[in-house]
Order: C-alpha cells, then structure tokens, then sequence
C-alpha cells in the first residue's frame, strides 16, 4: 500500500483470492492420511481376497484400516478447519481484516472492512485503488508509516486515517498490521485489522474544540494562540516573510454592558467576533484573549503596509451598526500592530509590543489602527499627517498612474492594463496600500478618486487617438473604484461625461470594484453598475476570494470579468508545502471553472512565475497581470514598450 515499492526482488507467487492468513499443514502431512487410508482399504481387499479362511490376518488388516480411517477422517477435517480459519477471520471479525502484497500491490480487504466504507465484496483488489479513496491529508502520513515498517524501522505498523466511504463521506479508521518476511528480511506480506474510529475521532475533535475555543464567541482561545503563534513565526523565519500581530481592543465596551446589560453585551461581542472573523482571510487567526480583546495573526505578508490594509478592513466591520430591537449601537475599535521581525522575534515580545501600541492609539482616541514604532516610517504612522499630506498631495500633483498590462494567456497578446494610483511623497514613494485605507476613512478618495478616472480616460483616449488604428484595438483601461466613490449618486454620470467629452467608447474602459462596493448601503451602487453596464463599461470584481461573495450571487450583479486575489495565485508557487499546493489548485480550478459556467472573464492576478502561468494555462485561466510580465509601469514607459 505504501506508494513507493520497497526495495525486495519481485515475488514469484501471486497473493492468491482466498489465502489463508493461518499457515497449513506442510504437504506431507496433507496427503499422508489419504494415502494412509487408500493403503489399509487396499490391503484390507487383497486380504479378503487372499486370505482363504486366515482371517487372523485380515483382522489385523482391518484393524489397521480402522485406525488409517480414524486418523484420515481427523486429519482431513483438520485440513478443512485451516482452509476455513481464514473465511471465519475475514467475516466474523468485528473490525476488518487485510493482507497485502508489498511487491505485487495486490490487495485482499475483508467483507467486512468492505463493508465498513460500503463498497461491495471483492473490491478495491490493489493499493492503488485503496491510496485513491485515502483522504489526501493523510496520504503522505500513511506512505510513512507503510515504509517505516517495510524497512523494519518499526516492529508494526499503525497509522489513523480518513478513507472515503461509498456515499462520498470521509471514516476515520485505524490499522494495524505487521508483515511477514523472506529469509532475507524482505517482506513479501502485510497483513493486518482496521477498526473503525470515526465517533471517537468526533468526540476528540469536539474536546479539542472545547478545550480550544470560546463559548461566547465561537472563536478558538489563547490555547490556540500558543500553538499558531511559533508556527507561523517558524514558517516566516524560513520563507523571510513577515508576520503581523494584530492586537484588537474594543473601545468603550464596558459602558455598552454598564448600561444595557450583560446579555445584550454578550450578544454584540458575539457580532463583533463573527465580523471581525469574516473580515479575515481563511488563512489568517484570530482568537478572543478575554473580555472585549481579540489578537489576530497574519502570516505571510510581503509587507508592514498589508497589516495596516487589515487593521483598516477590521475596523470597518467593527464599525458596522449593532441592531438590538429598534435600537442600533455603533461600536469603534482600537487596533495595535506588531511586525516580525522588525518589532520582535518570538511570541512574547511581539504580544507585548502589539499590546502596547494597542494603547498608544486607544489614548490618542481609538478607532485606529497603531503601529509599534519602528515598524512604518514615523510619519506614515500618524494618520493626521497623511490626511493633511493627502489633501495638499491633489493641489501639488503628487499622484500619477501605473499602468500594468494585462495578458491574453492563450494568445500572449495585450488584452488591457490596470492603472494603479501612486504617491510622490517628496523623496519617497508611498504604497497606495498604506494611505488608500486613510483617504477612504476620510473621504479623500473621492476627489483623488475621480481625478484616477479622470487621467486614466483621458490617457486611454489619447493612447486611442495615437494607436488605436494602427493597432487594432488598444488595451482597455482598467480603473479601480472605492466603495466610498459610489456612495453620494452621480458617479455613472460623471464617467459617462468624462467618455463623451474624450470620445472614447466605453467598452475601452473597465471599473474594478470591490465586494465592499455591493455590501455597503450608502447610495445606490447597484443601479449605477447596471447603468454603467447598460453604456458598454466593462466592470470587473476585484480581489475575488477574499470576502464573501458565492458566485451564485454574483449571477445577479452586472459584472463580466472575476479577477482571482493574488493570494490565491501566491499559493500555486511550486515551493509552498505541497498540501497547500494541492489546496490552492483546487480552489483556483473551482473558481475558473464555475466562472465559466457563469460567463465570466477570469483574470489571474499577481502571476510571478512561469510555473504559475503553466497551471493558468491548463486550467483554462483567460488572462493574467503580474510581475512575471511586468510590474505596473509610467505610461510613457508602458506605452514604449507596448504601444510603440
Ligand atoms: P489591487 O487592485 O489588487 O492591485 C493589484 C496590486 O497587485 C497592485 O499593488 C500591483 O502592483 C500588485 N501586483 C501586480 N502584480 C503583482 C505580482 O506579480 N506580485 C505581487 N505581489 N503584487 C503584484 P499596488 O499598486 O500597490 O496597489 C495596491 C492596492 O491599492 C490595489 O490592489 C488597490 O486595491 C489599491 N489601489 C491602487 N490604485 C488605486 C486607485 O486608483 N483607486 C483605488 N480606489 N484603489 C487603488
Ligand atoms: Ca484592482
Ligand atoms: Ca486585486
């Protein structure tokens, strides 16, 4: 069963349907008493036959004949008890039983291990048939333990898996088995029982839950914090990426139980957990410390910039109105961020160093998101001063547009190009991650919003004007939206404006959105889509995978194009763990695949590797951006080197 076949010389004997697990008489003794008992009857005829009334010796020959009787019948019926002991093992055990051929792959399972996972008798007759049906989980652990016994590293073999049963659920089984070996150490037979466990591997899973989790809240506790922690901390160290320890703090909580009750303050804490643990990646952890403070974990960042986006993403679902019978309660938070490495190396300090900026922003008035110092640029960490920089940023000219192209994969053609917002803050370039979030707060991304519409049509119009004929179609323009830009009306109208006044058609431009977008109340984003759709404008939703959308409800939005989150593609890298690999894949094929089904464009979004594009490709995966093409460019330099 193991995948790989032990180093032994081939087996000359097949393992036979029926082969008694019990050993049999040598051969000898199997004929003996036949041939005893065909010599006394012989004899006992030739004496009749030869005697002539000496019938002392035919006494003794029948004598003889009596006691070869006798001795034959209990041999034989020995013979048949040993030809039986196995059958009787294969179907009266209480677990199931199996034998297996290490060398031939051949695989003999029980009626009743058959009928543990409901497939019919004589099924599932090699390892390969039975490794298909293994949940893959537990594949490589399963492999191990197989080998480790074959090479003779254990004195038996035992391993605790999942196997798919006939009607598609998964059973924990155990099995145990030990193999029998040649002369020279080679085992040319496993043999073994399997027990079923799936209810006490339920009801481990559910004190392991308990143990691990909060009543309240239903999220996992501190137990669980201990265990994640120093696992994504060993993972950062040997992938050189960042961690982010988010510590969560809700503000002024004590007054909503003070005044309304502990009931009600439980429920809302309860709300309060179930957002903040939607507002994550599945990836991400989060657990309640106690009280109204949670501390999540990201892993896996590129940057301190990312855990801010988080940190802002968290804040909004705090801020989400609590309804409780006509009343609605409004709620902030005050987060405080601790990055590995750059603000400790192990658990402790980064807790405490989270905890600590936690209260720097709490003091400062709360609903923030606070850096330990030392991790963002000094300035970048007071949000006033963004804010102040931001406004003056518009009037000085400080933004410009990115364009990163976007390619056909079956083709390798430019297909379109995303234009992305960028910040010349004097020296520095600031990353739009790490002042998007800011302007959205404030509201500033309405102006800075409509001036990315504004240059990015006009750029398109005269990227058409310049190339449009010579080239057959130019690349369409991709805009990025934000919630925030839909919600005082008027958005549709303007682009329509904007299109008119340049003479573009609208098909040449595209609006990225956000789930954000659909969830928010505010204006009525909705009717502006469909009305930006009904004029030609492609819209696409953005970072797919990340919220919470199912597809079937993306069905009824007036969307055409999904963009799969980079984080997915990330995970496709030929050098994560293979588990997660396989994960990844699967997801990204499910996504591509449903898209399809729905009439959906997919884009791949941060392709970095050919390897990447290869599983794109074979996943029918319809175009990609990334930096394995190239990073988002000046348009004078995207325009050399695509338009020229
Ligand atoms: P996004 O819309 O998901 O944009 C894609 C981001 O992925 C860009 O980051 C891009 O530079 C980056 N990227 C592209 N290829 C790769 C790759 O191969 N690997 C990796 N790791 N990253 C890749 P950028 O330019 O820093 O923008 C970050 C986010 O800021 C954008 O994410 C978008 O949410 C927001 N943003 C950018 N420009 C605008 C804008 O004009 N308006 C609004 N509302 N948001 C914007
Ligand atoms: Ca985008
Ligand atoms: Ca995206």
């Amino acid at each position: 069963m193991a995948s790989q076949p032990p180093a032994a010389p081939p087996a000359r004997e097949k393992l036979p349907k029926n082969r008694p697990l019990v050993s049999a008489p040598a051969p000898l003794g199997r004929v003996l008493p036949y041939v005893l008992f065909a010599a006394a009857l012989v004899g006992a005829a030739l004496t009749v036959v030869f005697s002539q009334g000496h019938y002392g010796l035919s006494w003794l020959t029948l004598a003889l004949f009596l006691a070869a009787t006798l001795v034959g019948a209990r041999e034989i019926a020995r013979l048949r008890q040993a030809a039986h002991v196995h059958e009787l093992v294969m179907e009266g055990a209480h677990g199931g039983i199996w034998a297996w051929n290490p060398v031939t792959k051949k695989l003999h399972a029980s009626p009743r291990l058959l009928a543990i996972l409901g497939y019919p008798e004589n099924s599932l007759t090699d390892s390969e048939a039975w490794l298909a049906l293994m949940h893959p989980d537990d594949v490589a652990r399963y492999s191990r333990a197989v080998a480790d016994h074959l090479k003779g590293i254990t004195d038996h073999f035992y391993c605790e898996y999942r196997v798919r049963h006939h009607n598609g659920d998964y059973r924990w089984i155990a099995s145990r088995g030990i193999a029998v070996r040649n002369r020279h150490g080679v085992a040319t037979l496993m043999a073994g029982s399997v027990t079923e466990i799936t209810e006490r591997k339920q009801d481990e899973e559910r004190i392991h839950y308990l143990a691990h989790h909060d009543q309240l809240t239903g999220l996992p506790n501190r137990l669980l914090l201990a265990v994640h922690l120093p696992q994504a901390l060993r993972r950062a160290k040997r992938e050189g990426s960042r961690v982010a320890v988010l510590f969560v703090d809700l503000d002024r909580f004590k007054n909503i139980n003070d005044s309304l009750g502990h009931n009600v303050g439980d429920r809302i804490l309860h709300t309060a957990a179930g957002r903040l643990r939607q507002a994550l990646r599945e990836s991400d952890s989060i657990v309640r410390q106690g009280g109204d403070e949670f501390i999540v974990i990201l892993s896996d960042l590129q940057s301190s910039a990312q855990a801010a986006q988080v940190g802002a993403k968290l804040l909004e679902a705090v801020a989400q109105p609590y309804q409780e019978g006509d009343h609605a309660f409004f709620l902030t938070a005050s987060i405080g961020v601790a990055v590995y490495p750059d603000d400790g190396k192990d658990m402790d300090t980064l807790l405490r160093n989270a905890d600590t900026a936690m209260y720097a922003g709490k003091s400062a008035g709360g609903n923030t998101v606070h850096f330990y110092t030392g991790a963002l640029n000094e300035r970048l960490q007071s949000r006033v001063y963004v804010e102040r920089r931001l406004h003056q940023a518009l009037d000085n000219g400080e933004f410009s547009l990115y364009y990163q192209p976007q390619i056909d994969i079956a083709s390798g053609r430019l297909v379109g190009a995303e234009a992305l917002l960028r910040w010349h803050d004097g020296e520095q370039m600031v990353p739009p991650d790490s002042f998007i979030p800011i302007a959205e707060e404030s509201g500033l991304i309405v102006p800075i919003g409509q001036w990315v519409l504004d240059t990015a049509i006009a750029q398109a119009a005269a990227w058409h004007r310049a190339w449009g004929e010579r080239q057959g179609l130019p690349p369409r323009i991709a805009i990025n939206l934000s919630a925030r830009q839909f919600w005082g009306g008027g958005l549709a109208e303007h682009i329509l404006e904007r299109l008119g006044a340049e003479g573009l058609p609208a098909s040449a431009i595209e609006l990225e959105i956000t789930e954000s977008v659909l969830l928010r109340q505010e204006g009525d984003s909705l009717a502006e889509l469909r009305r930006l759709e009904g004029s030609g404008l492609g819209l696409s939703l953005d970072d797919f995978g990340t919220g919470y959308s199912s597809l079937s409800y993306l069905r009824l939005l007036p969307i055409d194009t999904l963009k799969i989150d980079k984080s997915f593609i990330a995970a496709l890298d030929e050098h994560t763990v293979e588990a997660e690999t396989s994960d990844a894949l699967a997801i990204v094929r499910a996504i591509i695949a449903m898209a399809h089904s729905l009439n959906f464009q997919v884009v791949a979004e941060g392709v970095e590797s050919t390897g990447q594009l290869a599983l794109l490709r074979d996943l029918n995966c319809d175009s990609y951006q990334g930096y394995l093409e190239s990073r988002p460019l000046p348009a004078a330099e995207f325009a050399a080197r695509y338009l020229g």
